[in-house]
């Protein structure tokens, strides 16, 4: 039997973070949390709620809390915020919910103000700081960064490292944070980027600019190489824009709203009157947060024709058709969706559209492929219990599935089912989508 949808109010034992004080809950947020009428219907979606049979830790249970917050019921205890904290912000409760409820906006509200009203101390405290003060906003200082890791990597520094064991000096959290580092293969793709890709075979079809962001430009270049080539060779023209900011997309989910509003406006900045027919990005978790720059920035025009222009690369491809012939690919390939495209942007059949255009390859369903894979922001960090249990299940549906290659489209469920693959010696390729595609392309545009 599960936890009755009762039991937050009688929960033990938490006192106020700030005794005394009333919990201000925005009223957007208390307007949309009167849509749920309990039906219990997204139970089944939810991943924290399968994991731990709780209904405190499901969509009903977390907006029940959420409304006994709005209502002055309960207070912002502890208790109620490790409810809270341990939701994946995945939304998959949004594709079940019959009513519509807009479970991410309320979330993201509440978060905002729990910040205010209990804000995190210790390790997360120092986190927060660190991720969304100092590196994200500083696309400088995140290349710096990343440039000494690929450094300590590529020079085999970060080996010797660990076989001196000088490692085992970091605090545990670190060590573990220090031992989730991928390997930085890829060059940067900004700073090694023309202004303009000309598209293949003669006139555009489209003109568009791309969105590479922050960390996947630094550490994933291969990945937007690969769509930009993807892109020309459906005959679209692609301006790599820059100074771009991170999408914000981290500081949003985690309730650092004004952090996100102030790397959100420098993007307003660079991309308004590009005159381009559409904004394009790759990634699930940037481009739900860039589609909702309207909502985020309210009263701010110029992000409500930002986000009518952006599109995930899948919707412009499907759309079009590629001007070259395909090479066929021999490998077993399955597709696991990412949250943020599936629930966040509703976007599902467009990259198996496009990808199943490769000639050879050999389709295999993966079972729950709708299901987060643990990624989610920084949540692997924030909450790695919860999100290495969510993950298992993940890689034991990959096994089962026989795949050599998963596909996925969010560079945190790259990074963090490529790990999971890894850690259970899975013999399988974590690959973006565009990746793949560029595969079955020719090295270079052919002559005509
Ligand atoms: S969020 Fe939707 S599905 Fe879930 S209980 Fe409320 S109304 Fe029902
Ligand atoms: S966002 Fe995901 S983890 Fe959070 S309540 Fe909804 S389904 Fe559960």
């Amino acid at each position: 039997m599960h936890a009755p949808i009762v039991a937050p109010v009688a929960e033990p034992p938490a006192a106020p973070a700030r005794a005394g004080e009333r919990f201000s809950f925005p009223p957007r947020a208390a307007e949309l949390l009167r849509s749920c009428v309990h039906c219990g219907l997204c139970l089944g979606a939810c991943p924290t709620y399968r994991e731990l049979g709780n209904e405190n830790d499901s969509p009903r249970g977390r907006l029940y809390l959420m409304k006994g917050l709005a209502d002055g019921r309960i207070e912002a205890t502890p208790a109620v915020a490790k409810h809270l904290d341990l939701c994946l912000d995945c939304r998959a409760c949004e594709t079940a919910c019959p009513s519509g409820v807009h479970y991410g906006s309320i979330l993201e509200h509440t978060r905002a103000h729990l910040q205010e009203a209990r804000p995190p101390g210790g390790f997360e405290r120092l986190l927060r700081a660190v991720f969304f003060r100092q590196l994200f906003p500083h696309h400088e200082r995140l290349a710096l960064i990343l440039g000494l890791t690929r450094f300590m990597q590529r020079s085999g520094l970060r080996a010797l490292l660990h076989r001196s064991g000088a490692i085992k000096l970091l605090p545990a959290r670190l060590r573990e944070i220090e031992a989730m580092q991928p390997e930085l293969k890829d060059e940067p793709f900004r700073s090694n980027a023309p202004d303009v890709f000309p598209a293949w075979g003669g006139a555009p079809a489209k003109r568009v600019a791309f969105f590479s962001g922050c960390v996947m430009d630094l550490m994933m270049g291969g990945i937007h190489r690969a769509t930009v080539k993807v892109l020309q060779a459906h005959g679209c023209e692609v301006l790599s824009v820059g100074g771009q900011a991170c999408c914000g997309a981290l500081m949003f989910h985690a309730g650092e709203a004004e952090a996100g509003r102030a790397v959100a406006r420098r993007n307003l900045e660079l991309f308004a009157g590009l005159g381009v027919d559409a904004i394009v990005n790759n990634s699930a978790g940037c481009g739900s947060t860039l589609k909702e720059y309207g909502e985020l920035l309210p009263g701010d025009a110029r992000a409500h024709a930002f986000s009518a222009q952006m599109r995930d690369v899948s919707e412009v491809l499907a759309a079009l058709e590629p001007r070259v012939e395909l090479r066929a690919l021999d490998a077993t390939v399955t597709y696991d969706a990412p949250c943020h495209l599936l629930h966040g942007q509703k976007i599902s059949a467009p990259p198996l559209e496009v990808a199943l255009r490769i000639p050879g390859l050999k389709w295999v369903a993966l079972p729950e492929a709708e299901f987060c894979c643990g990624a989610a922001g920084i949540y692997n960090l924030t909450q790695p219990e919860m999100s290495k249990q969510v993950l298992a299940r993940k890689v034991a549906a990959i096994a089962g599935t026989g795949a050599r290659i998963v596909l996925t489209g969010n560079p945190g469920c790259i990074l963090q089912i490529r790990q999971g693959c890894r850690d259970a010696g899975l013999d399988v390729e974590v690959l973006h989508p565009m990746e793949l595609f560029a595969r079955a392309l020719p090295e270079r545009e052919p002559e005509p």
